[in-house]
């Protein structure tokens, strides 16, 4: 199987990677072995929300050089300001290509309301998130917000004493849907994306839309756990104009119908310009030449291996295992690239546990162009993006999606641009 790209990992950096370069007519193959960190996040995409010294960061692009300062080895310090600022524009265009839309832009962080009621600073949000400019609160004086019976992954009263705590008056009540109680009675199985399959159907929307209407009387806006739009992303504004007031969604604990949901778009746009996508399929390892990667081979296809001129490492951290830690290291399995890493386990972690954890900040060391690096060597045509980096700390710092999408839109540049050298 040949390619002009290969993409090692499936999830927001390989495929706005895949999306760029397959938007400029590339053939491109994304080979993806399970979920990726979208099936389990807020559906919020950070920048830089927090500076290593964690003061809250409120315009990121005018925290670039501070954070080249605390930070040298983030990527986006090697990258450079104006580099990233371009790059995290262009990611901003290529998600709203993809059909999808947000609250946000790179200029200035706006805080998103957790499922705790808890406010936290982010880049982009989907527009059915509450939001408020930072220092300010939500711009409702009386909110609803309602649960769903039975359903635990989100918990109306938690969220409603954290914005009452903020001078807002939060009334909740429970949806009492009949069309769910099927669903119900198996708990493991009433989960935010299949309470969304049942609410999205035309005729049980409509029931929610009168259930709403009951229940939101005298508010100015309605909360919801985000269980409804995943196949249909016009129910939640048919609710809007049904109950006639802002109705807004909170994630809830995984599986995430707002990652999800941001997960499924863009696999659709990759397809849509031809890329293939190959899910459940893993590489397992791969052939080099010199300085340069041959043959792929995955777990699928054992014996026809994937070749392309370019591969792009987008495997992830230690939670989707593009990283591995064994009782005394870490690893990139793939390739066995160059780490930073810390050789004692002693140091992988910090006591506390609200610490910045050392072992976050562990991942692969690249040149300044984003090419991995065995015995200190760049590999010609290996670039590593995403979560797969080390040098940062997306928890801490939460610029998780920003390095993701920064470094591939960065990278499919750099590989274009190669291109247009050698045609
Ligand atoms: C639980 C969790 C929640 C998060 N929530 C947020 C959030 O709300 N907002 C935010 O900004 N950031 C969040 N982050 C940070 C997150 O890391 C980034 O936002 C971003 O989604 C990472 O994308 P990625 O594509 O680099 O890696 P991943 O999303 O981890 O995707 C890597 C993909 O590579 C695949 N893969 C791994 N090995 C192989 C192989 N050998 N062959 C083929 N495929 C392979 C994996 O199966 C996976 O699909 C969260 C991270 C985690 C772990």
């Amino acid at each position: 199987m040949k390619f002009d790209i290969a993409i090692i990992g499936g999830g927001l950096a390989g495929l706005t990677c895949g999306i760029r370069l397959a938007e400029q007519g590339k053939r491109c193959a994304i080979i993806s072995a399970g979920q990726s960190a979208l099936h389990f996040s807020s559906g919020s995409l950070d920048f830089l929300s927090y500076m290593p010294d964690g003061s809250v960061v409120k315009n990121p692009l005018d925290a670039l050089e501070d954070l080249a300062k605390q930070s040298p080895e983030h990527p986006y310090s090697r990258l450079g300001a104006d580099c990233v600022s371009q790059m995290a524009q262009q990611a901003e265009r290529l998600l709203i290509n993809c059909g999808l839309s947000f609250t946000g832009n790179v200029a200035q962080n706006h805080m998103r309301m957790t499922p705790l009621g808890t406010q936290r600073a982010t880049w982009l949000s989907p527009t059915e998130v509450p939001t408020s400019t930072i220092g300010e609160a939500l711009p409702w004086k009386r909110i609803a917000i309602i649960g769903i019976e039975g359903f635990l992954d989100f918990q109306p009263q938690l969220a409603a004493g954290s914005l009452e705590g903020k001078g807002i008056e939060a009334i909740t009540d429970y949806l009492h849907v009949p069309a769910l109680d099927r669903l119900r009675n198996n708990p493991s199985e009433f989960r935010a994306t299949n309470i969304s399959r049942v609410l999205d159907l035309a005729e049980n929307t409509e029931l929610l839309a009168d259930e709403l209407v009951r229940l939101a009387q005298d508010v100015d806006a309605v909360i919801l756990p985000a269980c409804i739009g995943l196949d249909n992303p016009d129910a939640v504004s048919l609710l809007c104009r049904r109950v006639g007031k802002p109705v807004m969604l909170v994630p809830t604990l995984p599986p995430s119908l707002l990652g999800i949901r941001m997960h499924q778009a863009l696999r659709s746009r990759f397809r849509q310009l031809g890329g293939q996508f190959m899910p459940g399929d893993a590489v397992l390892r791969a052939d080099l030449d010199g300085d340069k990667v041959k043959k792929i081979y995955t777990r699928n296809h054992t014996d026809i291996p994937v070749t392309a001129e370019q591969v792009v490492l987008a495997s992830g951290s230690f939670f989707s295992n593009g990283l591995v830690a064994d009782f005394d290291r870490t690893y990139e399995p793939i390739f066995g690239l160059d780490m930073m890493t810390e050789s004692q386990r002693a140091d992988w972690t910090k006591e506390s546990m609200f610490a910045s954890q050392p072992y976050l900040r562990f991942g692969v060391k690249t040149d300044n162009q984003l090419r991995a690096m065995i015995d200190g060597k760049s590999i010609s045509n290996l670039f590593a993006i995403g979560a797969v980096l080390g040098g940062y700390d997306p928890l801490q710092q939460g610029c998780g999606a920003g390095v993701s999408l920064v470094s591939a839109q960065y990278v499919a540049e750099q590989i274009l641009a190669m291109s247009e050298v050698t045609a």
